[in-house]
């Protein structure tokens, strides 16, 4: 109790001094109970300091953090190897910690008619479709985390944001890879032979990122192989319309995963009902360079992961008339996600690449963009510049760990082979829904989880470390 008053009175001191000192944005929020500054939560204050920046990468997580900088006066430029955008696979799922960051840079109207709001999760046992739990998504999640759970197709939710990047302000280079990172000098060289020097570089270059042992001092750290591989696939929805015992899955935009030894299947419908996405995972050891991409091939090793599942499930599986198998990979929490100079930083998958297991990888990319445009907002001397960058660095470490751990809890929780443990645990979801509070297995419904998850707020955060900073330094902490 004392601590929370400690705390509280810290939070006060901090708005005061701010207030006061009048040198950056003031506060958004008060520490005593009232909405009267509400109005300007969707209103990111400009930056002091405007700083020249370049990205690699025009992947979500890279062209969600040039909108998030650019909307705080940054002068922002986006470098990507690709000639044209090429989000793959199918379907995203948008949970309501990126969700609200993504209304509140802008991006809603750039998705207006892309995005569903499923009812419901249900989990299901994988002999029968049994519903083991559920968890109440379209008003449950708004009224719990002040934002929306929404489904969207990635090429939509990429589209989305480039056009939004764009219309701020953004340059975007495609076809413009980036061959190295002189951290020493903050300049970008191109495979076409540009030099660009900026402030900061950001690089959002994905799993296999090249910037990342630039970071590491030449050692890097790979994300690695979790034993896990995923078939991503759309499944036609007139096939589905036409059979009686598949068809109620896209009744009402609602979201299945039946669960079972090693394996687990997510569906749900995307682009207003008009396709189906599935992504199906299964144990995988090989070396995917080995993988026969040969779609007759992929498509029987497919439905021999899931023979004998759910008949309903199994249907649905033999619709697929085109797959892709992707590896499913993790880091573990870095040391640092900022080189030495630090002049350039890691984001998004090339810092904490995790299992899809959460559907955060994407989402605590957005936090990265967010909270960095955040704490850029608040320093008020270039001299600032590191401090802050250090700080951000601390806290989005230990987010993302969390979640690259998160993820995995949820494959142990999920996959168990039918015996004492997976009875023990279909047990506990069950008594979960009906006494409504407990030890929860599934982590949507467990209400310490799904507040840490969903109710995250990552502007928050890393303004809360930079205030503490500032205590620390006066004295007054
Ligand atoms: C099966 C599956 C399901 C998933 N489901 C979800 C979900 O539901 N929700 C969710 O939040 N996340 C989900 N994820 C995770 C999510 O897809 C990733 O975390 C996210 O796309 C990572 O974004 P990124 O921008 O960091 O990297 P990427 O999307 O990999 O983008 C990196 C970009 O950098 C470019 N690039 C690479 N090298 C260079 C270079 N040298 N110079 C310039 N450009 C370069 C690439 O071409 C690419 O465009 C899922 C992942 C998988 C595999």
């Amino acid at each position: 109790m004392d601590d929370d008053r400690e705390n509280m009175i810290e939070r006060c001191r901090a708005h005061v001094q701010s207030l006061l000192d009048k040198k950056h944005g003031g506060i958004q929020e008060t520490s005593y109970p009232s909405t009267s500054l509400n109005f300007l939560k969707n209103l990111p204050p400009n930056s002091l300091i405007k700083l020249n920046i370049i990205i690699s990468g025009a992947g979500l997580g890279g062209l969600s953090t040039a909108i998030a900088l650019r909307r705080r006066g940054h002068k922002v430029k986006v470098f990507e190897k690709a000639p044209a955008l090429n989000e793959v696979g199918a379907g995203i799922q948008v949970p309501p910690n990126s969700s609200r960051l993504l209304s509140k840079l802008g991006v809603g109207s750039y998705l207006d008619g892309k995005t569903a709001e499923p009812e419901a999760i249900r989990v299901r046992r994988w002999k029968d479709g049994s519903v083991l739990s559920i968890t109440a998504l379209k008003s449950s999640f708004r009224e719990k985390f002040g934002a929306p759970y929404f489904v969207v197709h990635r090429a939509g939710l990429q589209g989305a944001l480039f056009e939004c990047a764009k219309d701020l302000g953004v340059e975007i280079h495609l076809g413009s890879g980036v061959s190295r990172y002189d951290d020493e000098s903050g300049k970008v060289v191109l495979e076409n032979g540009g030099v660009h020097s900026a402030d900061l570089i950001v690089a959002a270059d994905g799993v296999h990122s090249s910037a990342r042992p630039v970071v590491l001092g030449g050692v890097n750290q790979p994300a690695r192989e979790a034993g896990f591989a995923a078939y991503r696939a759309v499944v036609d929805v007139d096939l589905m319309k036409q059979d009686s015992e598949v068809a109620w899955l896209l009744d009402s935009p609602g979201q299945n995963l039946w669960i079972g030894d090693g394996r687990h299947a997510m569906t749900y419908p995307i682009a207003n009902g008009k396709s189906f996405n599935m992504v199906l995972s299964h144990p995988s050891d090989s070396d995917p360079s080995t993988w026969s991409q040969d779609q007759g091939n992929i498509i029987r090793d497919m439905r021999k992961q899931f023979e004998n599942w759910d008949p309903t499930l199994v249907k649905v599986i033999n619709m697929i008339q085109k797959t892709l198998k992707w590896p499913l990979l993790t880091g573990v929490p870095l040391s640092k996600w900022l080189s030495p100079t630090k002049r350039l930083l890691i984001i998004g998958d090339a810092a904490h690449a995790m299992v899809p297991y959460m559907s955060q990888g994407a989402a605590t990319a957005v936090e990265d963009g967010a909270a960095l445009a955040e704490i850029l907002s608040l320093i008020t001397s270039p001299s600032e510049l590191p401090d802050a960058l250090d700080i951000y660095e601390r806290v989005r470490i230990l987010r993302t760990g969390q979640m690259q751990e998160a993820s995995l809890v949820n494959g142990k929780l999920w996959h168990f082979a039918d015996g004492a443990e997976q009875q023990a645990r279909d047990k506990a979801m069950k008594r979960a829904e009906s006494e409504l509070e407990g030890e929860n297995p599934n982590q949507w419904n467990n209400s310490e989880a799904a507040a840490w998850a969903y109710g995250y707020n990552a502007e928050y955060e890393v303004r809360r470390a930079w205030n503490e900073r500032a205590s620390r330094a006066s004295g007054r902490l």
